[in-house]
Formats: C-alpha cells, sequence, structure tokens
C-alpha cells in the first residue's frame, strides 16, 4: 500500500507544561514519529515552556529520554533524532506571572502557523489563554489545544468556557478527547456512512443492544487523591464514552465537516434519556493480588467515588426508541479491553428447525488493545453433518489490509496534533457538548450523593461488581466477557 502522509504547513507549537507527564509520554514521542514520517517538515519548531529554568539542550535530553522511553527501538533512528531535537526549544514561563511571555512572543514566526497546546492542570487554562492574548503572542489565527478534564460539572465548564471565549474564537480551540483520534473510531464513521449495507439495520428495530466498555487493569494508586475527586463518571463516561455513544447514536451528517459532524454527536446528547438511579451500578475495586483496595488507594476511608461504573443508557429519538445502550468502565478488572459491541436482533423467522449454534450478529469494535473489527455472522458449519449453523468473525480491521504498515498509523495524540496544524476540528468536542454533556451527567451524580449509597466492592481482576451483572440479567442480556 502507498504511503499518504501529506506534510502539514510549517508550524510553530508551544507545549505549555513540555516537561511533563503527558508531553513527555505522549505528545512529544508522537511528533517525533510524525517527523519520521515526515508529515512534520523540518522548518517546523516546537517550543516546551514550563514553569522550570531549563536551557534548550537539556530540554532537547529530556526528550531524547522521552524518545527512548516511548518509541520502539525499530522506530527510532539515531540521525532522525538529532534532526528532531534540533527543531525543539524551551522558554521558561509561569502561567501566572509575566516573565517569559515576552520571550516567547519573540520566538513567534510569522506566515506560520501558530498552535499552543495547553498541557498543565485545567486550573492554568484561563491564566494561559489570557497571556497569550495579552503579550500578543497568538495571532487571530492561532489554535489552543485544551486537555481534559473539561470542567468538573457544568457550571465549572461554561466558565471554562467562557473563559476562553473571551480570548479565543470556537474555532481556534481545539478540546482534545483521544478516543476521538483512534483508527478505529473514524473507521466507524467510514463503515456506517460509506456502506449502504449497515444503515438500513442501524436502527432499534434491528439492533437489539449496544454495549460499550472500557476496562483497565491499572489501579488508581499514585495518584488515588486525585483520581478521588472525579471518579469513573466524571473521568471517563462524560467525556470518552459519551463521544463513542454519539459516533454509534448520530444520524449521517450532511458532509464529513466539523460542524456538520457536531451538529449530529450533539442531537444526541441531547436526546439522553435521565438515568434513573436502579439503572446505575457503582463499584469500589477490593484489595487483593497483594495490592491495596481502592479505600486505601484514594487514602479516604469515607470515599464514596466509584472506580466503576456500568449504566443502562436510553437515546429518545426515533432512531433508537427502545434500544437500551449499556456503559460500563472501571479500574483493576480482569482485562484491558476497550470495546462497542452493536447487538442485531433475530431474525424474525428460523427456516432451519434444529438450527443449533444460533447466535446474533454483532459488530465489535475494537479500540484497545489490538483495534480492530469484526462483524460475527452465521454460516453453514463446513462438511457433512447436516445444516447446522456456527458463528465466525468477518474480520473487517485496517490491520490486515495494511499489514507492516499499520506499523506506521498515527496514534490519537500525532493524529489529532497534526489536525490541529490542518486546522480541521472534526475531531474535537465544541464547547456546547461538552456542556450538554455535563448536563446530562450533573443530575446522575447529584442522584447518588442525595442517596449517599456507597459502591459495591468488587473483586481486583474480576468483571465489576456483581449488580452489573443483574443490570443486564434482568434484562434478559449479559455483558460480553472482558478479554
Ligand atoms: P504534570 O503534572 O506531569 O505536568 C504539568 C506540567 O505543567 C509540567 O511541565 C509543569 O512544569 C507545568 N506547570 C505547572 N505549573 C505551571 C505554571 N504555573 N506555569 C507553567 N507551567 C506549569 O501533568 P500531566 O500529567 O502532564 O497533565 C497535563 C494535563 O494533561 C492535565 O490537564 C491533565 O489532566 C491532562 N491529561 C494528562 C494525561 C496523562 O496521561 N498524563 C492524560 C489525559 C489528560
Amino acid at each position: 500500500m502507498v504511503s499518504r502522509v501529506i506534510p502539514v504547513d510549517v508550524f510553530d507549537l508551544v507545549i505549555f507544561g513540555g516537561t511533563g507527564d503527558l508531553a513527555r509520554r505522549k505528545i512529544l514521542p508522537g511528533l517525533y514519529r510524525r517527523f519520521v514520517a515526515g508529515q512534520m517538515t523540518s522548518d517546523s519548531r516546537i517550543i516546551g515552556a514550563a514553569r522550570g529554568e531549563l536551557s534548550d539542550d537539556a530540554f532537547r535530553k529530556l526528550v531524547a529520554e522521552s524518545i527512548d522511553e516511548f518509541v520502539p527501538k525499530d522506530r527510532r533512528d539515531e540521525a532522525m533524532i538529532t534532526e528532531f531535537l534540533s527543531r525543539l526549544h524551551y522558554v521558561a514561563i509561569d502561567a501566572k506571572g509575566e516573565g517569559g511571555w515576552d520571550a516567547l512572543k519573540n520566538m513567534m514566526r510569522d506566515g506560520v502557523v501558530r498552535a499552543f497546546y495547553f498541557s498543565v492542570a485545567p486550573a492554568l487554562f484561563g491564566d494561559i489563554a489570557l497571556r497569550l492574548k495579552s503579550h500578543g503572542v497568538a495571532d487571530d489565527a492561532a489554535r489552543i489545544v485544551v486537555e481534559k478534564p473539561f470542567g468538573r460539572d457544568l457550571a465549572t465548564a461554561k466558565a471554562l468556557n467562557a473563559t476562553l471565549a473571551q480570548h479565543f474564537h470556537e474555532t481556534q480551540i481545539y478540546r482534545i478527547d483521544h478516543y476521538l483520534g483512534k483508527e478505529t473510531v473514524q473507521n466507524l464513521m467510514a463503515v456506517r456512512f460509506a456502506n449502504i449495507l449497515f444503515e438500513p439495520l442501524w436502527k432499534a428495530e434491528y439492533v437489539d443492544h449496544v454495549q460499550i466498555t472500557v476496562a483497565e487493569t491499572v489501579s488508581v494508586d499514585g495518584r488515588g487523591a486525585y483520581y478521588d475527586k472525579s471518579g469513573a463518571m466524571r473521568d471517563m463516561v462524560q467525556n470518552h464514552m459519551m463521544q463513542l455513544l454519539c459516533l454509534i447514536a448520530m444520524e449521517p451528517p450532511y458532509h464529513f465537516d466539523p460542524d456538520a459532524v457536531r451538529d449530529e454527536k450533539l442531537k444526541v446528547i441531547r436526546a439522553l434519556d435521565p438515568v434513573p438511579q436502579q439503572d446505575i451500578v457503582r463499584g469500589q475495586y477490593l484489595a487483593g493480588g497483594g495490592q491495596g483496595g481502592y479505600l486505601e488507594h484514594c487514602e479516604n476511608p469515607a470515599s464514596t467515588t466509584e472506580s466503576y461504573i456500568a449504566l443502562k443508557v436510553h437515546v429518545s429519538n426515533w432512531r433508537w426508541k427502545g434500544t437500551p445502550f449499556y456503559l460500563r468502565t472501571g479500574k483493576r478488572l480482569r482485562a484491558r479491553a476497550s470495546e462497542i459491541a452493536i447487538t442485531f436482533r433475530e431474525p424474525p423467522h428460523s427456516i432451519f428447525d434444529d438450527a443449533k449454534g444460533w447466535r446474533e450478529n454483532v459488530l465489535v469494535i475494537r479500540l484497545q488493545p489490538d483495534e480492530g473489527m469484526n462483524l460475527m455472522v452465521m454460516i453453514k458449519e463446513p462438511g457433512p453433518g447436516g445444516m447446522r449453523l456456527m458463528q465466525v468473525p468477518l474480520d473487517m480491521s485496517f490491520a490486515g489490509v495494511l499489514g507492516d504498515e499499520a506499523e506506521d498509523i498515527p496514534d490519537a495524540y500525532e493524529r489529532l496534533i497534526m489536525d490541529v496544524i490542518r486546522g480541521n476540528q472534526t475531531l474535537f468536542m465544541r464547547g456546547d457538548e461538552v456542556e450538554a454533556a455535563w448536563a446530562w451527567t450533573d443530575p446522575i451524580i447529584e442522584g447518588w450523593n442525595a442517596t449517599g449509597a456507597k459502591p459495591q466492592g468488587y473483586d481486583a481482576g474480576s468483571s465489576g461488581p456483581e449488580d452489573a451483572l443483574m443490570l443486564m440479567h434482568r434484562d434478559g442480556r449479559r455483558w460480553r466477557e472482558i478479554r
């Protein structure tokens, strides 16, 4: 397959928090990969900005170490690394002070794309936005990239949107949800909207239910006190899982255009029913496998924050009335696995009397660990023995088509940063989308806060709390295995 890397325009990208965890693990190694791929050309520059004093060379050394740690050995090339590092600079800036900003302004070049990645605590977003403008660092075409969490409820998200809007137009604001940058998530849109096969079946009449799972094996050990202020609903459901739900449930946009896509996603969020407390199961992992439980890790024995949540969600519109969406996510589960599974209904009539082995058609969209798509279909079991049915996966993943080149597919952060430079907002959340998602989330959280109910304990390494199984069983359904 021919490589289709299209170089992006020349840019100056400033990474606030350029020495932080996210920058070192994802953003900078990702940019190196785009440089090697030829997408970032050698006249572009990356400027790390953080509070500490650091020379350009010290910053380059830090980035070289990140590349060493986070880019696989067979993807590293010493000459390329040296060339890439020469594109890096550093400026010491305190987001809350005035020092360093004029130096940054003087570094900016005219006639190139200016992008500013806010890879710092959200409390600093407003300060940075303000000073980028007051010191004349950002021009009217500049783009800003903001990380999650975008608020912790509707009021804080609105306040943050209002603050950013004082300094930047909505078309300049790129709110990251890295799930949207995943190859498979975009493939989901291609499968839905570039084929005639699926769309006629994509509705309550033919879809029995949808399961969205984001399972993690990691605990919150080491960042428990921080996690305890959010919990699984805020950390995963309100943003990442909501975005996945939107892409499955939305109507076809009239065009693959940022606002057309985001208008349709917004309509889905607005169509979500409030979720009654009996359709929600929350859990906290227990000690096990030589590790402490959630209550120890979050350093708060009385915590009622959930490390697991499962909920049944209804999209109240013409297309989806009667098809539940089951969402679940949690820490310390059996496996690290994220997938969307769309389970279709039974054929209206079976012509096979003794059709043992019949199972529903399921379209499985796997986001991690191995991205791909499978459509589970029924075929005749080959060979003699009469008409016996068996279920086989129809592999619809890109990895098989691309072979070795699958390795060169940009990861979510890489793709999204390149989209920022291209000025394409399709895969970024718009302000009204984020607010609508919080407007749906807030009453759910208030609901359980009002009851003071404690989350149910679940075994480390399990599939979650018992009650989550019941949530499905009582509807005559079952969760797919987490593996
Ligand atoms: P971090 O604490 O590792 O790094 C923070 C960075 O901000 C450091 O470079 C620090 O020097 C800089 N900084 C702190 N105070 C500053 C100030 N007053 N002025 C200028 N710079 C200052 O944090 P992180 O884990 O890299 O997270 C950064 C952002 O990304 C946060 O909003 C976080 O919620 C978000 N995020 C992180 C991850 C992740 O995997 N780390 C994942 C998703 C989202």
